[in-house]
C-alpha cells in the first residue's frame, strides 16, 4: 500500500498513521518529499480493512493497494500456468480441451448419445447439468441424483471425464461423488458459502463469471476457492450482460488474455451462454482458440429442437463435429504458440 499524507501534516500526525499500519502488521518505509510525506506499507494482512482504516484518518490525502487483492491466484504470486489433471487430461497444458455435451441431463438415451457422440469428435470431459439454476421456477429443475448416476453411467461408456454444476454447498459432497470438475455457475459466483465449501471439495472446480461481474470480482471468488484449500480452479468466461440484446450475453473476449496475463489459473470459454445462439458457436469458438484460452465447454444436443433447455444454443452432434475438424488448423498454431511460451527446463 501507499499511503500519500495531506500537505503540512505535523510529525505526530504522520506517527499516528505509521502506528495504525504497524497495528496492521505492516512494515514501514516513510518518503519524505519536499512538500509531502508518503508512507509505504509492506507485508502480508488484511489490506482491505487497513486500507479503510487509513482513509477515515483526516491527515490521509491518499491510500492505495500496489499489489492485486487476490493473492494465490495471481501471476504476482506463482509465475508458471496451473495445470490441472482431470481423467487422464490436463486443463492448462500442453493440449487444449473440448468438454461438450447438452445443457440438462434429461434421460438415458439423450446423454449416451451426446456421450459417445462428443468423444467420438476429441471431446474429452462431457458437461450435462443434474441440478440446473433457472431463471423460472416453473422450469425443468434437473434429476438432480438420477442425473448423476446418468452420468457416471455415460463415463464408464466413453472414459470422458464428468463436469457437472453443483448449485448449493449442501450438495459438494454428493456431486463430488460423480464429476471430475464442480461447476459453479455464472449465478453462484458469489456464493460465498459454497466457495468456501469448495475448499475441501477434492475435485477441480470450474468457476463460471458472474453475468454482471468484473474480471477483478471473479479472481477474487477463484481466491475464496484457494485460499480455503483447493489449488485446482479454472476461470470460464460465458458472456456478460450489456446493452446489447441480439445475442444472450456479450462475450468478453479480452478477458482471456487479461485472465492470462493476471492469473496462472487456466482459462475456458464458453461459446453456447455467451452468444444464445448455435450458428455463432464455431466462429466464436475459433476465436477461443485463437486468443489463447485453455479450454471450451460447447452445449450439444442430438435433437435441440426438443432440448428442455438451452436448445437455441446447442450444436447438432453432426455441426460440433465439424466444429472440431474445422478448429484442428487453428489448434496447432495454438500447441506451436503454447510451446513456445513453456519454459524449457535445464
Ligand atoms: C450452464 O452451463 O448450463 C449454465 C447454466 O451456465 P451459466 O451458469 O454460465 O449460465
Ligand atoms: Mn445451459
Amino acid at each position: 500500500m501507499i499511503i500519500s499524507m495531506k500537505l503540512h501534516s505535523t510529525p505526530s500526525e504522520i506517527e499516528e498513521v505509521c502506528q495504525r499500519i504497524r497495528d496492521f502488521n505492516y512494515k514501514i518505509h516513510t518518503i519524505e518529499g519536499e512538500e509531502r510525506v508518503v508512507i509505504a506499507a509492506i507485508g502480508v494482512g488484511d489490506t482491505t480493512a487497513c486500507l479503510e482504516s487509513l482513509e477515515a484518518m483526516p491527515q490521509v490525502e491518499r491510500a492505495v493497494r500496489i499489489s492485486a487483492p487476490y493473492k494465490f491466484v495471481s501471476r504476482e504470486f506463482k509465475k508458471e500456468k496451473t495445470a490441472i489433471r482431470v481423467n487422464g487430461c490436463e486443463v492448462g497444458g500442453s493440449e487444449f480441451v473440448v468438454m461438450a455435451g447438452p445443457c440438462s441431463v434429461e434421460n438415458e438415451k439423450q446423454i449416451m448419445e451426446s456421450a459417445y457422440a462428443v468423444a467420438e469428435a476429441g471431446a474429452k470431459v462431457l458437461r450435462g447439468g443434474a441440478f440446473k439454476p433457472r431463471t423460472s421456477p416453473y422450469d425443468f429443475q434437473g434429476m438432480e441424483v438420477d442425473g448423476l448416476k446418468l452420468l457416471r453411467k455415460a463415463k464408464e461408456a466413453t472414459g470422458l471425464a464428468i463436469v457437472t454444476e453443483v448449485m448449493s454447498d449442501r450438495d459438494v459432497e454428493l456431486v463430488a461423488e460423480y464429476a471430475d470438475i464442480l461447476q459453479i455457475g455464472a449465478r453462484n459466483m458469489q456464493n460465498f458459502a459454497l466457495l468456501k465449501r469448495l475448499g475441501a471439495a477434492g475435485k477441480p472446480v470450474m468457476l463460471k463469471r458472474g453475468l454482471s461481474s468484473t474480471i477483478k470480482e471473479l479472481l477474487m471468488s477463484a481466491e475464496y476457492i484457494v485460499a480455503h484449500g483447493n489449488k485446482d480452479v479454472m476461470l470460464c468466461e460465458r458472456g456478460i450482460r450489456t446493452f446489447e440484446t441480439i445475442t444472450r450475453n456479450t462475450c468478453d473476449i479480452v478477458a482471456v488474455p487479461v485472465l492470462q496475463e493476471l492469473t496462472h489459473l487456466p482459462v475456458v470459454l464458453d461459446p453456447s451462454h455467451a452468444t444464445g445462439k448455435r450458428n455463432l458457436v464455431p466462429a466464436l469458438s475459433r476465436a477461443a482458440v485463437a486468443i489463447g484460452a485453455d479450454a471450451l465447454i460447447v452445449e450439444t444436443h442430438p435433437c435441440p429442437e426438443k432440448a428442455i433447455s438451452d436448445g437455441a444454443q446447442s450444436l447438432h452432434l453432426p455441426t460440433f463435429r465439424q466444429m472440431m475438424s474445422d478448429l484442428v488448423p487453428y489448434l496447432e498454431l495454438w500447441k506451436q504458440s503454447r510451446l513456445a511460451e513453456t519454459p524449457v527446463a535445464v
